[in-house]
């Protein structure tokens, strides 16, 4: 069993993962990109609401709104939020109710990525969903709605953008303790880890994870949204109230390396890179990235690997978040002339 460093018996924490997510290796990709170990961190994997690494934020933030005796769980994000579909799963399991803010910020329309993915899961698990327009304030318009949601008796609790607090921080902390275990059963030890990085909890939390174990495991943040500086900002700080939270040794910023050359044109904008990237994994391991983080994410690991960023040999983790379901959203991007059309007689003989 995975040493969880005293995180859960000091935080209020509920489980929404099993024991751990699979740690997969990919040795003949990792041949092919440079000759490093390639392993994989299933954090896609999970029996809640379709999986994705915000249920390891959840496992802390919901275990203190339970705590805190809340009845709904009110939070953000874009139209296609992932986080705001795992919010409202775990407010579906739990017999919570669930309010969410989601903004039209990602400049795309179109009954895909209007209804589809994220939308339509988010339907399912029967949130309330509130959808503004790009220049409305969220903060603004969720304060005005708590004082509705407490007139009518409810005990809202707020979980801010992403997930991506000191809490939520704690659950990617998890994450980076099992990933040491894990490695250390294989007898190998992470050199570079690479993960999505948007609104920075993930990072944050991994990074005072590692640090808390004595890890000098170098995290590769691909920016899907932020500058660089910006996220640095965001991540370090995150990072340290976490690791002040943890009880642990002061957090030293300058481990903090974002690289926001995979952004593209902006968030929720996918592009030939990452769709390739996509097509690769999908077509070579049969493993399903997303157009919004995970696809930008392994587009930046397969490029620093042609740079030579890591060492022949060196073992490098790439965390899969999650987010299967923006690749239904943003199927368009998918020519249908890929698509090989059966001649009538195939077709014929292939149901004969
Ligand atoms: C939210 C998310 C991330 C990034 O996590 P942050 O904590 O927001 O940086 C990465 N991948 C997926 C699939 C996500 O949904």
């Amino acid at each position: 069993m995975t040493s969880t460093y005293g995180l859960t018996a000091r935080f209020n924490h509920i489980s929404l993962l099993s024991e751990e997510t699979p740690l997969v290796e990919h040795s003949s990709l990792g041949e092919r990109l440079s000759g490093i170990r390639l392993f994989i961190k299933r954090d896609d994997i999970a029996t809640v609401g379709g999986g994705g690494n915000k249920l390891r934020k959840l496992e802390f933030a919901v275990g203190k709104a339970l705590e805190e005796g809340a009845d709904t769980l009110v939070t953000f994000g874009a139209l296609q939020s992932n986080h705001a579909r795992l919010t409202a799963a775990v407010a579906a399991k739990l017999g919570m109710q669930c309010e969410l803010v989601l903004s039209k910020r990602v400049p795309r329309s179109g009954i895909l990525y209007e209804n589809n993915g994220n939308v339509l899961l988010t339907k399912l698990f029967g949130a309330n969903v509130h959808i503004l327009s790009p220049d409305a304030d969220p903060l603004e318009w969720c304060a005005h709605h708590l004082g509705v949601l407490r007139q009518q008796g409810r005990k809202p609790y707020v979980i801010p953008f992403g997930g991506s607090d000191c809490l939520g921080a704690l659950g990617m902390a998890h994450c980076a303790f099992e990933l040491i275990d894990q490695l250390k059963r294989q007898n190998a030890k992470a050199d570079h880890v690479v993960v999505a990085s948007g609104s920075g909890g993930t990072q944050a939390g991994l990074l005072a994870g590692l640090h808390a174990a004595g890890s000098d495991a170098r995290v590769h943040g691909i920016s899907v949204l932020h500058p660089a500086e910006k996220l640095c900002e965001i991540v370090s700080s995150i990072a340290k109230e976490a690791c002040t939270a943890m009880g642990d040794k002061p957090f030293d910023a300058s481990k903090v390396q974002v690289n926001d050359r995979y952004v593209g044109a902006g968030y929720g904008i996918p592009y030939d890179g990452v769709l390739d990237s996509i097509r690769m994994l999908a077509g070579t391991e049969g493993v399903l990235l997303d157009p919004v983080y995970t696809g930008k994410a392994f587009t930046g690991l397969r490029e620093l690997a042609e740079q030579g960023a890591f060492a022949p040999g060196e073992t490098v983790v790439f965390i899969h978040t999650g987010g299967l379901p923006g690749l239904f959203a943003y199927s368009d991007e998918f020519t249908s002339a890929e698509m090989v059309t059966a001649s009538s007689s195939t077709e014929s003989r292939a149901y004969a």
